[in-house]
């Protein structure tokens, strides 16, 4: 691949990267995947016992739509592996695995320069699909714990029995950190699990999956636009799990259980772990966020003519929770607090706004002209990286490239 040139390159092989290669190919667009791990590394990376947290039916992939027989299912890594493997392979995606991008820049005769590692490519357009969720976040405390503590993010978490004995902290009580603390505790260990702000919801609500009416009610179509703010949406999705065929898994489940839930983490001092005193707040939050989907599905239900499904009210909620944990009780702290962009590490151009996200319009770079976006969170829509809605924002971003191609203006 030593100093090639080709009309588009793509970056990342992950869901988005695969799914604007299909709508390329379709329009017969030349172009090549540059991945720096293998296909669906992202997905490779995550834990053992991963599952799906959005049911089977919701792989929408453009070609690549799940067609198995478990359509409400949820499917485990390796399965989801294997479906992109096999969705690669279904069009013969241009794709080269163990390259990674360390720069891209501008060339002043075609348009992009990206230094690879494996030579020079020229493009005169780029896609960049390199994740939604590309940085793990750790809150500032995280600073003031002991070097001598293990602390893994999420992305470094394989099973329990890899971690030093002892009781886990779990920091973030999103999906992953609700999943890893249920996973946790079912080994037999001692868990905290320190909260911040999560939606929740059951999981099935009345004869249907939560998913199903985000779809139905439109939650998945919110656009950035309609959020308070534009950090809103670092904000999670929904607590709950595909493991075990499925099941709720929100602050109250996880209580039950014997899972501590503390506040924020704060960080740690004279040997101690200290927590904020919010963890109401943080489950109010929830309540409020679930009340929301309710109300969504009230409406929708009458709209339609039909009746709603039960969804009582959340229940109390014991807020009560220690203010600090011994740290010399912990064998292991894990992050789970979400992620921040990560473009600005090699791509040099200043195309991104003071969170880090693309600035664009559809997928396309406003500020760089021939550089598109897909696959990033609310990149259109808040479904937009997921595997429900990647496929839509894929399209509209080939569509855009073929048009430009048509009249090779760049
Ligand atoms: C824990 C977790 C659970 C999730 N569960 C679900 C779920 O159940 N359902 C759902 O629909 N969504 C889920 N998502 C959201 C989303 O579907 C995934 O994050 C998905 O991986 C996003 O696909 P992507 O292709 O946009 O990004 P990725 O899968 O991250 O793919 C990006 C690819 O780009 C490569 N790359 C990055 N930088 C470079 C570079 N410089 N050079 C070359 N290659 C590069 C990476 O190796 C990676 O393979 C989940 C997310 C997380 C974090």
């Amino acid at each position: 691949m030593v100093d090639e040139t080709t009309d588009v390159v793509v970056v990342g092989g992950g869901q988005a990267g695969l799914a604007v290669s299909y709508e390329l190919s379709a329009r017969g667009v030349e172009h090549v995947v540059v991945e720096r791990g293998r296909v669906g590394q992202t997905w490779r990376d995550r834990w053992d016992s991963f599952c799906l947290v959005t049911p089977n039916w919701s792989v929408q992939l453009p070609g690549g739509a799940y067609a198995g027989v478990d359509p409400d299912g949820f499917m485990s890594r390796d399965e989801l592996v294997g479906h992109l493997e096999w969705y690669a392979a279904s069009f013969r995606a241009p794709v080269y695995e163990q390259v990674e991008v360390t720069s891209l820049d501008a060339a002043p005769d075609c348009g992009f320069r990206l230094d690879t590692s494996d030579g020079v490519l020229r493009a005169g357009r780029v896609v960049l699909a390199t994740g939604a969720y590309q940085r793990p976040h750790r809150p500032a405390g995280a600073a003031t714990l002991p070097e001598g503590l293990y602390q893994i993010d999420a992305e470094g978490y394989r099973n329990e029995s890899l971690l030093p004995p002892g009781k886990v902290l779990v920091v973030g009580s999103g999906q992953t950190g609700c999943q890893l603390a249920e996973e946790l505790h079912e080994a037999g260990r001692e868990v905290v699990l320190a909260c911040g702000r999560a939606p929740w919801s059951s999981r099935r609500l009345g004869d249907h999956d939560v998913i199903y009416w985000a779809v139905e009610t439109g939650m998945f179509d919110e656009t950035l636009a309609e959020l308070p703010s534009p950090s809103a949406r670092l904000i999670g999705n929904f607590q709950a799990t595909g493991h075990g065929g499925g099941h709720d898994l929100h602050y109250r489940v996880l209580q039950q259980l014997g899972v501590t839930l503390v506040g924020h983490f704060l960080g740690a001092q004279d040997g101690r772990a200290h927590f904020a005193c919010d963890l109401a707040e943080s489950v109010a939050f929830g309540d409020a966020r679930y009340n929301e989907i309710r109300d969504r599905i009230t409406r929708l239900c009458a709209a339609r003519g039909i009746a709603p499904p039960e969804m009582p009210a959340p229940p109390p909620f014991d807020p009560r929770a220690p203010e600090a944990v011994e740290l010399a009780g912990l064998g292991a702290v894990i992050f789970t607090s979400g992620f921040r962009p990560d473009y600005s590490r090699w791509v040099r151009f200043n195309a991104f706004d003071e969170l880090g996200f693309p600035i664009h319009t559809n997928g396309a770079s406003t500020v760089v002209p021939g550089l598109y976006f897909c696959g990033v969170h609310y990149l259109r829509k808040r479904k937009s990286s997921l595997l429900i809605g990647v496929g839509e924002d894929a399209a509209i971003v080939a569509q855009k490239i073929a048009e430009h191609d048509a009249t090779k203006t760049y």
